[in-house]
């Protein structure tokens, strides 16, 4: 049998199989990457990415943060419609310059592309006939992972606010899901979660009817909102891979688990499998060995499996419906408000994954 033209094979050009393709520059490895030119867009159209500042870290290191023209977010203020409750987490509780970066999917594919296009990365079409000792597939799902379907739908919309959006994103737990209102370029990206006759209708309702939906949900966070300049509405999904790692394959990103945006988790913890996988492999004589693989198996599976259930929490509205869990919730979130070394635990959680557990 011919000796296999590559060590590895990543399958998919979308944030996270462009990120371990950089990350895996100067690993000794050769390493194909088999990409889709169209791809560059999320599916669905106009996606804001609200990427961590350990993600920020990850991106730095490999060149392509520089490309980007982020919003930072500097302050995150929780808190329910109708209800008594509010958190107001900010970057100092974290001890970071900011608790996140807005920028828009397709603009973070481009900086990826273009740092691979620098690096001379060896890129492949998707349908070539190519040999590795390794596949990565980092193609955004996988036909055998459990999937969950949400009764919930995301409006994901771009608007422009009464006053240009500063550095302050908002997270409101309403009756219908949670909204997220995030600072990108001056105007506000929305992640509105609802049941999805809701999410139709919404999606589908005049601007000027929209907004005004949109600015009672958002409870006067952000005035009056002027403009609608993007919409769309996307079905939402959790999907897990029971095992991420099989004979010479290994599984990584939305391929490994695919979660609700409710708490813009999916990419950074696809950004940490990227990293994690490429330092497993530095140096490694066979990428597909079952040992090395079961090692990055075993390393990422604490912080996959912690975020993957906080996300599910926080997507049931954390705590659930109802008079009794609204006030739970409210009390919860005026605990953390109060209680400083909570804020910290809980903001570098979100930030870092498990690691930041002090
Ligand atoms: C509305 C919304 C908002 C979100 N906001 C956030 C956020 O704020 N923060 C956050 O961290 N995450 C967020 N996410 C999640 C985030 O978008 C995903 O976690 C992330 O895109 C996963 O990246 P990926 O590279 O694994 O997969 P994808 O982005 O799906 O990319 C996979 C790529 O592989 C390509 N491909 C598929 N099949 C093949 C094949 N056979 N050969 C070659 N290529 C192939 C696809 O076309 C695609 O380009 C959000 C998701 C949604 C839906």
């Amino acid at each position: 049998m011919d000796a296999p033209q590559f060590d590895v094979l990543i399958r998919g050009g979308g944030p996270v199989g462009c990120t371990l393709a950089l990350a895996l520059r100067g690993s000794g490895l050769r390493v194909a990457l088999a990409w889709r030119r169209a791809d560059r867009a999320a599916p669905g159209g106009f996606r804001p990415i609200a990427l961590s500042y350990a993600s920020r870290l990850i991106l730095e290191r490999l060149g392509a943060w520089r490309g980007l023209s982020p919003s930072p977010i500097e302050r995150i203020e929780v808190s329910q419609a109708g209800r008594f409750g509010r958190t107001l987490l900010a970057a100092a509780d974290a001890g970071v310059p900011a608790l996140g970066y807005v920028v828009e999917y397709a603009a973070l594919v481009a900086a990826l592309e273009s740092r691979l296009a620098e690096s001379g990365a060896e890129l492949v079409r998707s349908d070539a006939p190519v040999s590795a000792s390794c596949v990565a597939h980092a193609e955004g799902s996988s036909s055998d992972a459990s999937e969950k379907r949400y009764t919930q739908d995301a409006v994901v919309a771009l608007v422009r606010g009464e006053r240009p959006a500063g550095r302050r994103a908002f997270e409101r737990f309403t009756p219908e899901g949670p909204l997220a209102l995030l600072p990108l370029a001056e105007r506000y990206a929305v992640i509105w979660s609802a049941h999805p006759d809701r999410a139709r209708a919404l999606g589908s309702a005049p601007e000027a009817e929209f907004l005004a939906a949109l600015a009672a949900a958002a409870g006067g966070a952000i005035g009056r909102p002027a403009a609608l300049d993007a919409r769309s509405v996307q079905p939402l999904v959790l999907r897990v891979r029971p095992a991420r790692v099989a004979n010479r394959a290994v599984y990584l990103g939305n391929a490994a688990q695919t979660l609700h945006p409710v708490a813009g988790q999916g990419l950074n913890l696809g950004l940490r499998d990227a990293w994690e996988l490429a330092r497993t492999w530095h140096n490694a004589p066979d990428p597909g060995d079952a040992q090395v693989l079961e090692r990055y198996a075993a390393r990422r599976r604490l912080d996959a499996r912690a975020t993957v259930r906080v996300t599910d929490a926080l997507a049931g509205g954390f705590l659930g419906a109802g008079r009794f869990a609204g006030a739970a919730r409210g009390l919860a979130m005026t605990v953390l408000d109060v209680t400083p070394p909570a804020r910290r635990f809980f903001a570098r959680r979100m930030i870092f994954g498990p690691f930041a557990i002090p």
